[in-house]
């Protein structure tokens, strides 16, 4: 049996991990918050003091962290996991960070004879409890065979996506198309509501044309038409994403005035101190501007 680790017990990653446990799998955990390693020390899984410990005694690394300097931090340096875990170990990244980073670990594992796949995850942290995650692999499709049994317990769809980065790089995509959907979306609903229109008139006619949309007929009415901005996408998190989008436009020469756009009105709600609310309250905080 192969020995797993885990390091980022969060909103995603603590479930994830759980229900690898669940699955029969041998777990060792890290993460900076002990409240969450003592609810998975609680559901079997080890505890390890450091990143450096657990490295050396892992077959397998998964990593489920914030944004680029934890990921850096725990994979970098003298006690990182890339100076530390055995050879031929593979690690599986499935935070959401930048494209840039990505590809750089995944050089800098691969000097050191470890394997790399990029994995984040599409869909929420009830995805997650579920394991009906949306899973978009970038690297070897024979690192991804290997990993395979331990991805399906964690996702539903497994997209194989190609080279190491193309994962996480769709998944920013995107993620960033959601955005500006949603605040042209929003726009729309301003237009329709001072327009003196019902929301329904709207949904009916969009429904049948080009615009018909997921978020119109799904998201929108489950939530932001409920008034329900619970945590789902934190807002703080989609401003990350677009954030990266737009810098790799950048770097690709590309215009990303939309990304922009929506970074901007994102910025301005993180501003206003909803980051840690869920993203769709951007339409409420667009509607009281
Ligand atoms: P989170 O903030 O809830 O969890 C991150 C965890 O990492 C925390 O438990 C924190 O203590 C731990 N951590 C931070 N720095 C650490 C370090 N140096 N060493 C060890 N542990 C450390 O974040 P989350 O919502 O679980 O999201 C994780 C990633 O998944 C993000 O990149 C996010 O964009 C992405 N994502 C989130 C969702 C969602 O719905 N929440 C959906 C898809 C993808």
């Amino acid at each position: 049996m192969q020995n797993v680790c885990f390091i980022g017990l969060g909103t995603m990653g603590l479930p994830m991990a759980l229900n690898l446990i669940r699955a029969g799998n041998t777990l060792t955990v890290f993460d900076l918050n002990e409240m969450a390693v003592d609810q998975a020390v609680a559901a079997g899984a080890g505890r390890v003091d450091s990143i450096r410990e657990l490295s050396k005694a892992s077959d397998v690394v998964i990593t489920m962290l914030p944004d680029v300097p934890e990921v850096e931090a725990v994979m970098g340096g003298e006690n990182g996991v890339i100076e530390n875990a055995k050879k031929g170990a593979l690690l599986i990244e499935m935070s959401t960070i930048h494209p840039d980073t990505t590809r750089r670990l995944a050089e800098d594992a691969a000097a050191k004879g470890l394997r790399f796949l990029d994995a984040p995850v599409c869909r929420s942290s009830k995805d997650a409890e579920a394991g009906t995650l949306l899973i978009l692999v970038g690297g070897e499709e024979s690192d991804l065979e290997s990993a395979r049994s331990l991805l399906n317990v964690m996702g539903s769809e497994i997209e194989y996506c190609g080279s190491v980065g193309s994962g996480i790089t769709l998944k920013l995509i995107n993620n960033t198309l959601v955005q500006g959907i949603a605040v042209a979306l929003n726009e729309a609903l301003m237009l329709t509501e001072k327009s003196g229109i019902s929301i329904d008139a709207l949904s009916s006619v969009c429904s049948r044309t080009a615009a018909s949309n997921w978020l119109l007929e799904k998201a929108y009415p489950n939530k932001v038409f409920k008034n329900d901005f619970s945590l789902g996408f934190a807002l703080d998190w989609a401003a990350k994403d677009v954030g990266h989008t737009v810098s790799l436009a950048k770097s690709l020469g590309l215009d990303s005035r939309v990304s922009e756009v929506a970074l901007a009105w994102l910025t301005e709600a993180q501003e206003a101190g909803l980051g840690r609310q869920d993203a769709f309250v951007l339409s409420k905080f667009m509607a009281e501007k």
